[in-house]
Order: C-alpha cells, then sequence, then structure tokens
C-alpha cells in the first residue's frame, strides 16, 4: 500500500485496550529505525563532529566498563569480543573517515553513520564466510551503541507527552507504559506488542486505547497530520475525514458516558442477584494510586506488582525503601488486605541498565536470554540473588505490623520454592524479634499458580500455603505455549481454551479441599462472558485493575449462582476454544 498525502487510509491491527483516542502522531524511536538524511549548515560541521566524538567516547567508556565487569565474572569470550569493539573504535573508518565524510557532506553525523553500516550490511550479507559474518555484527552492534549515543532517544518522556498525543512505536514496554498519562496520551499503537502483555494490561488499567501489529515504519514515511485510534475495533485512521472525525467523536462520547454510569455503582456489593457475595480486589502498579483504589470500590490490594517499584526508580529499591512504601500502604487500607507479590521480574518486565549501574550485574543474562518468558524470572530470579529477596521479606515483614500484609510468591514451578521462601520468612521473624522489631507473627504466604506444573500439583501446594492466587495471563501462556507478549500468536492465546477451564476447575477444589482462600487475578476476570463461569466454577474472589472493578460488579449483579454453575457445567463439555467461545458469547448476553 503507498500513502498519498492527506489521504484518509484505515489499518488494521488487533485490538488491545478498549476505548477512541483522537490525536496527533508522536513517533518514538528506536536506536536502529531509519536515521533521516539531514543536512547540516557549514558552521555546524565543527560542532557535529564534536557531539560524534562525544558519542564515540561514551560508547567507549561504555565498552570498557563492561570489559571490566566480563574479567571479573564473565565468560572469556565476551571479553575478548569487547576487545574487538574497542579496536574497532579506534580504525580510521570509525574515526577520521566518518568525521571527512561529515564535512565533506555536511550530514549529521547519525545520517553518515547509518549510511556506513548500511552499505556494510549490504557488502557483507551475500559472503558465507563465518569470520565475515561475525565481523558484520560486531560493526553493527558497535554502531548500535553509538548511535544511541548520538540520538538520546525519545527525547520527549513519554510522561511529558503534549496533550492529545498518540503514541506510535515498535513496541512498548512497561517501564515506560507505566510513565504515560491518561490525561496526556490519547492512545498507543505498536508494531508488536500480545493481548496480556503487560504494557498491554498498563493501557487498560488506565483506559488508554491500544492497538498493536500496525506497520509503524509505513506510518512514519505517510504525512499523517491527524489520528484516531479504535481500541475496540483495532483500526488506525490516518488523517481522517470530516465526517469519519464526527461519527468517532460520537463514539468516543459514549464510551466515556457509559463507563461514567458504570463507574457511579461502584459503591455497591460484588454479589450475584440471589445475595452471593464475590469479593473484588485490586490489581495495583503504583502505590501512590492507592486511594483510587479504594474509591474505585476495592475489598483491597489482591496483587500489588511490586516490580513496578523497580521501574519507576530504574534501580533496586532497598529494604528502608520498601518498608516505608508497604507501610504507607498497609496503613491506607484501614485493615484491607494487601497481597505484595515479590519481585516478578524477568520476562517481558525487564529495563535496560547502563553497565556501570550498582545493580547491572543482576540483570546481564537477562540480554542473553533465549526465551526470556521461561527463563530467570521471579521467584527464580530472587532464589539466584537471596540478597534482593531478603531485603523484600523484611521489609515485607516490618510493615506487616502495620495492616493485614500477605506475601505472594510469583511463577512458582516447584513446592520447593515456597518451602525457601517460608523458611527465609521465619529466619528473618526471628532475627526481628531478637532486635526488638515487631511483625505479623503469621503472615499469610501465597502461590500464585501460573505454571502448568504447579496446577497439577495444586492439592499438595493448597496444603502448605495460605491462600492460592491463579495467574490466568501466565497460565494461559504456558497451557497453551501461545506466547501473551507476541501479535503473531495471539490467535493461539485463549484464556477461553478448554484446558483452561479444567485447570481452573483443579486448582478450585484443591484450594477448597484445603480450606484456603483462592483469588484469580488475571486479566481474564475483567470479561464479562467469563466472570459468571468463574463464579459457577466456584470462585469468589477476583483482583483486576481498580478501572475495571465497576463493570465486574455489575456483571456479578446481573448472575444467579444456580445459573452460573449451569453455565459452567455447558461450558466444561466444550472441547475446542473456538466453540467455548461461541457458547459464552451465546449464553451470557444480558
Ligand atoms: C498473571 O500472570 O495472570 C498475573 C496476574 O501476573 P502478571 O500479569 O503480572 O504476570
Ligand atoms: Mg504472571
Amino acid at each position: 500500500m503507498s500513502f498519498e498525502q492527506e489521504d484518509e487510509i484505515i489499518l488494521r491491527g488487533i485490538p488491545i485496550s478498549k476505548g477512541i483516542g483522537i490525536g496527533l502522531p508522536i513517533f518514538f524511536v528506536s536506536a536502529e529505525d531509519d536515521v533521516p538524511e539531514i543536512a547540516i549548515p557549514i558552521k555546524e560541521v565543527d560542532l557535529e563532529i564534536s557531539r560524534y566524538r562525544r558519542a564515540l567516547e561514551m560508547s567507549r567508556q561504555d565498552i570498557e566498563s563492561l570489559q571490566k565487569l566480563s574479567q571479573t565474572e564473565g565468560p572469556p569470550e565476551i571479553v575478548s569480543i569487547l576487545g574487538t569493539h574497542l579496536e574497532m573504535m579506534r580504525d580510521p573508518l570509525l574515526t577520521s573517515g566518518i568525521e571527512e565524510r561529515i564535512r565533506d557532506m555536511q550530514r549529521k553525523p547519525e545520517s553518515i553513520f547509518y549510511r556506513l553500516i548500511e552499505e556494510y550490511k549490504s557488502r557483507f550479507s551475500t559472503l558465507k564466510d563465518q569470520y565475515f559474518q561475525e565481523r558484520v555484527r560486531d560493526i553493527i552492534d558497535v554502531s548500535r551503541r553509538i548511535l544511541g549515543h548520538l540520538r538520546p532517544l525519545n527525547q520527549v518522556k513519554i510522561g511529558e507527552v503534549p496533550h492529545n498525543s498518540i503514541i506510535l512505536t515498535h513496541e512498548l514496554v512497561p517501564s515506560e507504559t507505566v510513565e504515560a498519562k491518561a490525561s496526556l496520551v490519547s492512545a498507543f499503537v505498536t508494531a508488536v506488542g500480545g493481548v496480556t502483555s503487560h504494557a498491554a494490561i498498563i493501557a487498560r488499567a488506565k483506559g488508554i486505547p491500544y492497538v498493536a501489529n500496525v506497520d509503524i515504519k509505513k506510518m512514519k514515511k505517510a504525512d499523517v497530520h491527524s489520528l484516531i485510534v479504535d481500541g475496540s475495533q483495532g483500526l488506525v485512521i490516518l488523517n481522517p475525514k470530516r465526517h469519519t472525525l464526527k461519527k468517532y467523536q460520537e463514539l468516543q462520547r459514549q464510551h466515556l458516558l457509559s463507563y461514567k454510569m458504570l463507574k457511579s455503582h461502584s459503591h455497591l456489593k460484588g454479589e450475584t442477584i440471589d445475595g452471593y457475595e464475590v469479593r473484588i480486589c485490586a490489581n495495583l502498579e503504583n502505590p501512590k494510586e492507592i486511594d483510587q483504589v479504594i474509591k474505585a470500590g476495592a475489598s483491597g490490594i489482591g496483587l500489588f506488582r511490586s516490580e513496578y517499584l523497580f521501574f519507576t526508580k530504574r534501580a533496586l529499591p532497598n529494604e528502608e525503601e520498601q518498608f516505608e512504601i508497604y507501610k504507607r500502604m498497609a496503613k491506607s487500607l484501614k485493615g484491607r488486605p494487601l497481597v505484595i507479590r515479590i519481585f516478578d521480574i524477568g520476562g517481558d518486565k525487564k529495563i535496560d541498565l547502563p553497565p556501570n549501574h550498582p545493580d547491572a550485574k543482576y540483570f546481564r543474562a537477562f540480554g542473553t536470554e533465549p526465551n526470556p518468558a521461561l527463563g530467570c524470572r521471579a521467584i527464580r530470579f530472587l532464589l539466584r540473588y537471596p540478597e534482593i529477596l531478603e531485603a523484600q521479606l523484611r521489609a515485607i515483614l516490618r510493615a506487616s505490623h502495620f495492616g493485614q500484609v500477605h506475601i505472594l510468591i510469583p511463577m512458582v514451578s516447584d513446592i520447593t520454592e515456597v518451602r525457601l521462601v517460608r523458611q527465609k520468612v521465619e529466619e528473618i521473624q526471628a532475627d526481628l524479634k531478637k532486635q526488638g522489631i515487631k511483625c505479623t507473627k503469621n503472615i499469610a504466604i501465597g502461590c500464585m499458580i501460573e505454571v502448568p506444573s504447579t496446577a497439577i500439583m495444586s492439592d499438595a501446594i493448597a496444603e502448605e500455603v495460605d491462600f492460592i492466587s491463579i495467574g490466568t495471563n501466565d497460565l494461559v501462556q504456558f497451557v497453551l505455549a501461545a506466547d501473551r507478549s507476541n501479535a503473531h500468536t495471539a490467535d493461539l492465546y485463549f484464556s477461553t481454551h478448554p484446558s483452561i477451564l479444567r485447570f481452573i476447575r483443579m486448582v478450585v477444589a484443591s484450594a477448597t479441599h484445603a480450606r484456603k482462600p483462592v483469588i484469580l487475578c488475571g486479566e481474564c476476570a475483567t470479561d464479562p462472558a467469563m466472570i459468571p463461569l468463574f463464579i459457577g466454577l466456584g470462585l469468589r474472589e477476583f483482583s483486576v485493575a481498580a478501572r475495571h472493578i465497576p463493570l465486574v460488579k455489575h456483571t456479578i449483579r446481573k448472575w444467579r449462582i444456580l445459573e452460573a454453575c449451569r453455565l459452567a457445567e455447558g461450558a466444561l463439555e466444550h472441547t475446542s476454544a473456538s466453540d467455548l467461545k461461541q457458547f459464552l458469547d451465546a449464553e451470557t448476553v444480558r
């Protein structure tokens, strides 16, 4: 498709977060995006050359500090590769060669540099020789680093964009998305991203419409001056005509109105028509939003994603910092429960720290993981670095004196992980007692059921923990082997797969047998077609983002318990995801 100026163009993507966004495009770039040819006046040539030298020097420092760290901890091959990179930076091609070209061609260094790399790539791409292939890889690696320093990425911060901005980018990462403000960002559009990726969860929690799987590079080449994003249908409309704009303004008004109506009922109880109570707690990423959560009608915090403390600080918070935050949260909840999930770092929840950052040593291995979702994530990461786990558990235990605080363990794949955490908790409790520091004696420890092995072993696990929390976002990806963050597996990622229902039924039975509470905190707890089904399967507690609480309560209040049980019975008879979905769509219209 070619974009003609001023034409209204409709692109289709995957709907990720509902609602209509109307606004102006802001392209967030990555270092590898195309670099435009930017001419410079002759008087700026020297300035640009100094900027290039600075970028080269900063890249050299990066590599030297990486090399120093690798000498003590990393494999010897890395040290030698980095040595090659340092040598390359001294090569006249990258020093005087680039400077000459800047002078002769009067172009910005990034334009010259980008062109050179492209030349190299095409010259060597046909060579089969392993040695040359490696050299091209090295050149690309070094050039990415230099380009990164030449173009401080996303000069505009996501939290400071102008009003009505529509952010267009290759991929959204949770650490960025969490900074976005719904008052400024009208919508997100990305090239990649899945329905239950963490960035998607946050976009929905903030009520920001989002469409993924759209060709951003193509959009960048078009002359886009205004945009409509229809997050419900998965449409992106470039340069809308007047009547299209009018239609979508009306849709946007209706969407906001219906949400306002729902919200006005959020003080009502979550209960079925015949009076069965279903407790609705909130999932939370930002502790500053705790008052909003209570106002939204939550019975407590069912899932505090504590790893976001790390994303916003861009460093691991220490024990004292964590204690202050948890204490404040526990106090503001005034006796309502606060479930602190210990750091679920890894997978798609990671950030790039500069190599000389004091915490960088913990995260270096992430960059090389071939399957991050199956890698050193969450409890695996915490057990590998016990000092991080201990600091967090100490902070939580100290805060437990100020409210009803619970500990939740993410990504458990074996019961030993639970036992190790419990043992650590007991050791810290004894230590705190010795020091005369108050903490709850019987703090509740819960296990997340996100990995199939844990669901299968849930009968044994339920006996040992104080509560169970079903994390369907991950459970679905692991049961169906369909990456939750990948747009290309979106059609395989079904929360309504019959296998998921069977797993949930099994986990609920295990928890019931052991007389332990069970809560479901995945995104599908916000789906009006699935809520009655879960109630029919025996669940009486959900945790969802505060924004979704009114809809969840509204849905529960339309069902009787017997109808929900019949729905679950009928649903369990279906054997394919599409049959089950059809059945639910037909049976849950109210
Ligand atoms: C889940 O996996 O369902 C869950 C609630 O955890 P997260 O989305 O943070 O991985
Ligand atoms: Mg999870």
